[in-house]
């Protein structure tokens, strides 16, 4: 009985931290790496109001991240990009 190790209990584990902290899709560790921060991806592209864009903006880095707010400052924002989105 000295080996008490759980490795399903492991992979939930891990698996918990391959979400995202805002809707709960799931990612992958790649998305994780390039868009989160230590291990964590607060925002991803299937949030309601969250685009590539706002990813490349850092949006998976910051829990406080607000497209109406944060995504006015580039100049990759221009509004006929704003469009189209239908949502
Ligand atoms: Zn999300």
């Amino acid at each position: 009985m000295s080996k008490s190790t759980n490795p399903l209990a492991d992979t939930l584990s891990v698996d918990d931290h391959r979400t995202c902290r805002n809707c709960g899709t799931h990612v992958t560790n790649r998305t994780i790496g390039v868009f989160g921060v230590d291990g964590v991806l607060y925002h991803c592209t299937s949030c309601p109001d969250i685009c590539a864009r706002d990813m490349r903006q850092g949006a998976g880095k910051d829990p406080d991240y607000d497209p109406l707010v944060d995504r006015g400052d580039t100049s990759e924002n221009h509004p006929i990009f704003n469009g189209g989105d239908g949502q």
